[in-house]
């Protein structure tokens, strides 16, 4: 059964639509030089972001499975033509994920102090935004598809700044997935973007790791019902 995939199938369609009306804002101040419609957009993508941030105390990575436009850009469009092998450890390693956090933080505190060499605009928030643009088509081109045709789709999402934000905030989330009666026959594997449910099953136990997207797939995936979603107020760390 395919329950969970095809209601988020749904809203991630929603999702992309929205933010490609968000952008074409943004981008239409861009080609007119209308600093009002860019920043009307940069506001719509910085208060989207916000929300993915906001979800994640309480519903993990909510965003990153179900939400992000360019989450869901990898795992379709890439999905087609990605060798799907497995992402190298050392990417999902904190150490990692502090370094790209590291440079993309630095990068955006030279803009705020006025050192943007890609858009000499008076308008700190119209430099800004610029930037955030730029950054993500470049690291998009450049890195994320790269990366999700050599290994699986989404491999930038396991050092992503934004998602593992997300991770270091849900640390006391409610919403779990939960193995419990597994036959470990391995059906969901595959299905995982991250590798993660394969560390979990062969035990009845919570998925714990903080990068788990809530996503369901493995749960529509599994054919004996052994894994389901879960709500709980008990913290899993
Ligand atoms: S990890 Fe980053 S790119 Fe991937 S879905 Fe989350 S926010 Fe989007
Ligand atoms: S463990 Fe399951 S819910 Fe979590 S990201 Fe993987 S497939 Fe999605
Ligand atoms: S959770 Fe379900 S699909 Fe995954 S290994 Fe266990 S029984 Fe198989």
């Amino acid at each position: 059964m395919d329950k969970f995939s095809n209601i988020r199938k749904k809203v991630q369609l929603i999702s992309v639509v929205a933010s490609s009306i968000i952008l074409a804002v943004a981008l239409h101040g861009i080609i007119t030089h209308n600093e009002h419609y860019f920043e009307i957009g940069l506001l719509l993508i910085g208060a989207m972001l916000a929300g993915g941030l906001l979800l994640a105390p309480v519903l993990g990575r909510f965003w990153c499975g179900w939400l992000c436009p360019r989450g869901t850009f990898l795992e379709y469009v890439l999905g087609k033509v990605s060798n799907r092998s497995s992402i190298p450890k050392k990417m999902r390693t904190t150490e990692f994920k502090l370094l790209i956090a590291s440079i993309m933080a630095v990068m955006f505190l030279m803009v705020l102090l006025g050192k943007n060499p890609l858009l000499a605009s008076q308008d700190k928030l119209a430099s800004v935004g610029g930037f955030i643009v730029f950054l993500c088509v470049v690291t998009t081109a450049l890195i994320s598809i790269p990366l999700g045709i050599i290994y699986m789709p989404r491999t930038w999402c396991s050092f992503c700044p934004v998602g593992y934000a997300q991770s270091l905030l849900s640390k006391n989330k409610i919403l779990h997935v939960s193995i419990e009666d597994c036959r470990n026959c391995k059906k969901c594997h595959g299905s995982c973007h991250l590798d993660i449910c394969r560390d979990y099953t062969g035990k009845s136990k919570i998925i714990e790791d903080p990068d788990c997207f809530a996503c369901m797939k493995c749960t529509d995936a599994c054919k004996l019902g052994a894994n389901k979603p879960v709500i709980s107020l008990h913290s899993m760390h």
